[in-house]
């Protein structure tokens, strides 16, 4: 070991060796400093805000799309993320339900559903007595942009602020929010974006509404002109690679039909339908269509380009319309996500060119997984089932009267999430409570339909629902808009009387188990394990921009990831 300089000095027997040594020490202070010094810029430009944050998020895609053909992605694809980024690889969602938009709103606020609000893409409403999409404004003076359509949607039914809101107040950001689907753009862009725009599928343009704009930026309308929707009808969507490069079969059981075919396997075309161009929508062109817009609104808003830090929100759809009829082990899901990563590298190498990777943050994740087709889940020896919602009403119906005598017990006989609203009316008359007609309708789901459990309001409220199971749907019940009881089905139960395709929406992994990947200076890459919901997300990219996580975020940052910490 060599001695300290302290030592070699108190040794030093000559005047030439007291010089040596002493520039020495200079020479090692200034190496010091300099390292020192760069550390120092290191933190700094950590610090220092990106100019441009874009969020991804990919409808009905699951964890492990991303793991099984890796190889097949481009370097600048999802690859840029999953190897350059930080990919948390056990991230889930923590409610109940799993769909498209509670999903968005929840990744982009930090909350659940019992404080968002958003309980479905359409829920109950119980003051109406009439079903409310999740994206409607009741306020008449909000009128659409773009289209001879009368839909009046905004962010009103969220309770609340998201990312793109603390953005806005932190930088003065300018956000812009772009997907097929209109609660794929409205959620995530929050309050008072810039611009929030999706596809009326039948003509076939961008849309917005008054909420957000009187008229539609001129970027837009030539987008429009372009017509490119117009330019996939007909078109054939054929494998990208050889069929012997898909994992399972093509032919699978329990897969659907695209509008227009007979069967269900490649190749696929884009047929007519009365539609317009809807039957694009849920193809991987569906995705390109998207890409495109998105490179639009970089270049005509000059996304990044300004002094301070911009926000772009993304949301590809196409995934869920091609997973619907497939289900998640199809060649149309594979094909799909190769596809989706060559649309993901054009709008990287685009964010290149024009803001410079080094300058952006990403996050990419989905809003849900997806279950297994029931026929594909039958034939690999699981207890996977269809059941009637509707019928099962009915007969509830019965058994309460043969108890309690005539009266209409509910107020609606649908329960496309499991819930049940109780005709409070009926209850009254008859001197009945829910605390009494309760147990009588969890024993007759429990012997009647895959229902493993139901919870009523009052132990939702409460807290009082048992295990992961129950933390999930008191996350996900809203006080002012849930309904009386929730039925929680059985792993692999699916409501619905087809003979095909699939869904989601449970608190199951194959619903909830989804990818959350961070990419940017701020962001250490790696594989991280951690446990992470999809409520961490939003205090995980406040925490890497130094700014204040939403008003109702739950969520914690995971430190593991961020490079200043
Ligand atoms: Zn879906």
């Amino acid at each position: 070991m060599r001695p300290s300089f302290v030592k070699r000095l108190a040794c030093a027997v000559s005047i030439q060796d007291y010089l040596r040594i002493r520039c020495e020490i200079m020479r090692s202070r200034f190496v010091f400093l300099l390292v020192a010094l760069f550390f120092g810029i290191v933190v700094a430009r950590a610090a220092e805000p990106p100019k441009l944050v874009v969020t991804i998020i990919v409808d009905q895609m699951r964890y492990d799309y991303l793991e099984r053909s890796p190889e097949k992605f481009t370097n600048e694809g999802f690859r840029l993320l999953t190897e350059r980024g930080a990919f948390m690889t056990f991230a889930r969602y923590n409610y109940f339900p799993t769909v498209t938009a509670p999903g968005h709103a929840s990744y982009s606020s930090g909350s659940p559903p019992s404080v968002h609000g958003i309980i479905g893409n359409d829920w109950f409403d119980k003051k109406t007595g009439k079903d409310l999409n999740a994206c409607t404004d009741s306020n008449t003076n909000v009128v659409a942009i773009g289209t001879t359509n009368k839909s009046s949607a905004s962010p009103h039914n969220f309770n609340g602020a998201t990312i793109a809101d603390q953005m806005r107040l932190a930088f003065n950001s300018k956000v812009i929010s772009v997907s097929i689907k209109d609660r794929g753009a409205i959620m995530p862009g929050g309050k008072k974006p810039k611009g929030a725009f999706w596809m009326d599928g039948k003509m076939g343009r961008f849309i917005t509404t008054s909420y957000y704009m009187t008229n539609l930026p001129s970027w837009v309308s030539e987008f429009n002109d372009k017509q490119i929707p117009q330019s996939y009808m007909g078109k054939k969507w054929e494998r990208l690679f050889d069929e012997k490069e898909y994992l399972f079969t093509d032919a699978a059981k329990g897969e659907g039909k695209m509008h227009g075919e007979t069967n269900s396997v490649f190749p696929h075309t884009i047929n007519t339908s009365t539609n317009g161009f809807e039957t694009v929508l849920p193809s991987p062109f569906g995705d390109e269509i998207l890409a495109q817009f998105a490179i639009a609104a970089i270049d005509g808003e000059e996304l990044g380009q300004g002094p301070q830090t911009d926000m772009l929100c993304v949301s590809f759809s196409a995934m869920d319309g091609v997973g619907h009829p497939f289900g998640p082990y199809s060649h149309e899901v594979q094909d799909e996500m190769f596809r989706l990563d060559r649309q993901l590298e054009k709008l990287f190498q685009h964010l290149d060119e024009k803001v410079g990777l080094g300058n952006i943050f990403v996050v990419l994740t989905a809003d849900h997984g997806v279950m297994p087709t029931v026929e594909f889940a039958q034939s690999m020896g699981l207890d996977a089932k269809r059941w009637d919602g509707g019928k099962f009403m009915t007969n509830l119906q019965t058994h309460l009267e043969k108890q309690f005598g005539a009266g209409s017990y509910f107020r609606k006989m649908t329960i496309p999430l499991g819930d049940i609203f109780l005709n409070h009316d009926t209850l009254r008359e008859k001197q009945l409570t829910p605390a009494l007609i309760a147990p009588v309708i969890r024993e007759f789901a429990l012997t009647n339909a895959p229902i493993q459990t139901v919870f009523t309001r009052d132990q939702l409220l409460e807290g009082r629902a048992p295990g992961w199971i129950g933390q999930c749907y008191i996350n996900g019940y809203n006080a002012e808009r849930g309904a009386d009881l929730m039925l929680v089905g059985k792993p692999f139960a699916i409501g619905g009387t087809g003979s095909s395709g699939t869904g989601h929406g449970s608190v199951f992994a194959y619903d909830t188990r989804v990818p959350v990947l961070f990419f940017g200076k701020a962001f250490k890459p790696g594989r991280y394990s951690d446990e992470f919901y999809i409520t961490d997300i939003a205090a995980t990219l406040c925490a890497a921009l130094h700014i204040e996580e939403p008003p109702g975020s739950i969520g914690k940052p995971c430190l593991r990831i961020l490079a200043d910490q």
